[in-house]
């Protein structure tokens, strides 16, 4: 190679020594004191619009700053709102049916359907009613009364349980489940009764909710039934269950759905409104597939999970189907 080729080319290679050495330098001293690169990078087209939407957008004037601490909304192409939607259009507010002309619509269809409806348990005192409800706690009442005569025959007095030892009724109330709470509530039960009552079953709800294994569905039930005193109405599973489908409230929560329905239901009917959700429950309206083409409250009731469009049940019935 010529000398001056040489010369030449060494000059060249030594200028891109210096300018890579000067990048490092740039890079490390940017390190160094804490500072972010960032790309000076026209917008391309691909960028998301919202870099690209002009501050004067007439939807920035309607909506006005965004407050603190809060997303702007996302826009659609015209500019207009897109707030997530949370119900679609025309939803139903769950335990909005509780309108009076339609609450009565529904007493009035159920008066209809369960004419005197009672309690299932068979009993002959209130302390036997007490009983049997015990045992009916996740069981069903036809295995309760399986179980009860042959439970009374062997212990016929408030005091004859009193005297037990738990251990000692359990095999005779096996067969109903969760036997051994059973057997302590019934005879922790049966000693306040005697202890504290003097041998009778108390007739308000204060005393009746001293007694160990009695909450206010048990108390509730034995005041009613027993004694015709409405002090409140049955929470059961049905009950949760039927009252939500018909949008008498809203909770999940027995002793709320009792202060819903107190607030909706007449307070002569307590008793009996609370037997006939449970037939009701019982017989047309369970848990999996509701007999909503038998119902005759179909018309009226808006459960998410109908088994027929509302209104069509009595279609059908009439139509001979
Ligand atoms: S129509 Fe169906 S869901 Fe509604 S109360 Fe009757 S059985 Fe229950």
């Amino acid at each position: 190679m010529p000398a001056e080729e040489h010369a030449r080319d060494a000059g060249h290679a030594g200028r891109l020594i210096i300018a890579t050495t000067t990048k490092k330098k740039r890079t490390t001293s940017n390190k160094r004191s804490g500072a972010r690169r960032t790309p000076a990078r026209a917008a391309t087209a691909s960028e998301p619009s919202r870099r690209r939407r002009p501050p004067s957008s007439p939807s920035a004037h309607v909506r006005g700053p965004v407050p603190r601490g809060r997303k702007a909304a996302p826009e659609s192409e015209n500019g207009e709102q897109r707030w997530k939607r949370t119900k679609a259009p025309g939803a139903r507010e769950k335990g909005t049916g509780t309108h009076p002309e339609r609450v009565r619509e529904i007493i009035h269809r159920l008066d209809t359907l369960y004419p005197g409806a009672t309690c299932a348990l068979v009993h002959r005192s209130p302390w036997e009613l007490l009983v049997a409800t015990i045992l009916s706690a996740q069981c069903t009442d036809v295995r309760v009364n399986m179980v009860t005569p042959e439970l009374f025959r062997k212990y016929p007095t408030v005091h004859d349980f009193a005297a037990l030892r738990p251990e000692l009724l359990e095999p005779d109330i096996r067969s109903t489940g969760f036997f051994r709470n059973k057997a302590k509530s019934i005879v922790g039960a049966a000693r306040k009764v005697v202890s504290g009552f003097r041998g009778s079953v108390p007739e308000t709800m204060n005393e009746m909710l001293q007694l160990p294994g009695v909450a206010r569905k048990t108390a509730n039930v034995v005041l009613g039934t027993a004694y015709g005193h409405a002090t409140g109405l049955v929470v059961d599973t049905h009950v949760q269950r039927v009252g939500r489908r018909l949008d008498l409230t809203a909770h999940e929560d027995p002793v709320k759905i009792e202060q819903d329905l107190m607030k909706v239901i007449p307070k002569e009917k307590w008793i009996e409104f609370s037997h006939q959700v449970i037939w009701h429950g019982r017989k047309l309206c369970a848990a999996r597939k509701p007999l909503c083409a038998d119902c005759l409250l179909d018309s009226i009731c808006y459960a998410a999970d109908k088994t027929t469009a509302p209104g069509t049940a009595m279609l059908s019935r009439r139509a001979g189907r």
